[in-house]
């Protein structure tokens, strides 16, 4: 059975940055399982593993625009330190925010007596992506995985 849109695929994979650093890898845990042509993966991984089948080791070199998107200086904000209140506030430390675009996981990246730099955007946007992958499982979707557009696997619960 190939990958084809409506078809439920399973994959190991290993997610290194251009210098080879492993950025995340499912190694240790079961197959990524994922919905094809329902963009539960990024598009440009998604577009490599069509027509593979069980057993195809593919390497896939993404773009960040096939990825998670280019950086926007938009979703990088300095807000007043008093935002905060009494919070510790550090470079690193991660939370939602209120934004025009909705609710967005945001990093902060600097600190100063007055004001705190937060980034909205996604820890790997603007970084292109190379995928080592092997699928390891093929199989028809559910009627009610193709329904929700999502697998049913792995603890995944409604
Ligand atoms: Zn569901």
């Amino acid at each position: 059975m190939n990958i084809t849109n409506g078809l439920v695929a399973s994959f190991h994979y290993t997610l290194k940055n251009p210098a080879g650093e492993v950025l995340d890898s499912s190694e240790g845990n079961e197959p990524l399982a994922y919905l094809h042509g329902a963009h539960n993966i990024v598009p440009g991984l998604e577009a490599e593993l069509e027509g593979k089948t069980v057993g195809d080791k593919i390497s896939a070199v993404v773009t960040p625009e096939g990825g998670y998107g280019v950086k926007h200086d938009g979703l990088i904000q300095e807000v007043p330190r008093s935002a905060f209140g009494d919070q510790p506030v550090e470079p690193g430390m991660r939370f939602n925010a209120e934004t025009d675009q909705g609710p967005r996981m945001v990093v902060i990246t600097a600190v100063t007596d007055d004001t705190v730099t937060v980034d909205g955007n996604h820890p790997l946007a603007g970084e292109t992506l190379h995928f080592d992958v092997e699928i390891t499982d093929v199989r028809e979707a559910t009627p009610q995985e193709a329904e929700h557009g999502h697998v049913h696997a792995g603890g995944h619960d409604h």
